[in-house]
């Protein structure tokens, strides 16, 4: 199994890119897609998971598990992986992007 680094959510947001799916790293949390805004730019479906600012305590470890090359392959991807998909990034996929 490939070693995955884990990251506060200060570096994960320096890092993140269009279709990586990431997770908090914990087996049992579902992975989520990145995705491009035109708007907003690079988000993820509840930008509050990851926190911005100075409360580094209540900071959770993040990890980049892997990339879709197109967002349809984003289900397939994440049961791959036997983790578990997020319904809200489902939704949010459908809703923004052209799949
Ligand atoms: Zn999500």
């Amino acid at each position: 199994m490939k070693e995955l680094k884990t990251m506060k959510s200060t570096e994960l947001l320096e890092k993140i890119n269009e279709k990586d799916l990431i997770a908090i790293n914990n087996p049992s949390e579902k992975v989520h897609v990145v995705w491009h805004d035109n708007e907003y730019g690079i988000r993820i479906c509840r930008p509050s998971m990851i926190k911005m600012g100075t409360h580094s305590r209540d900071e959770r470890d993040w990890e980049i598990l892997d990339k879709c090359k197109e967002y349809n392959e984003y289900e397939n991807k994440v049961k791959e992986l036997g983790r578990e998909i997020c319904k809200h990034c489902l939704k949010h996929i459908f809703k923004f992007t052209k799949i």
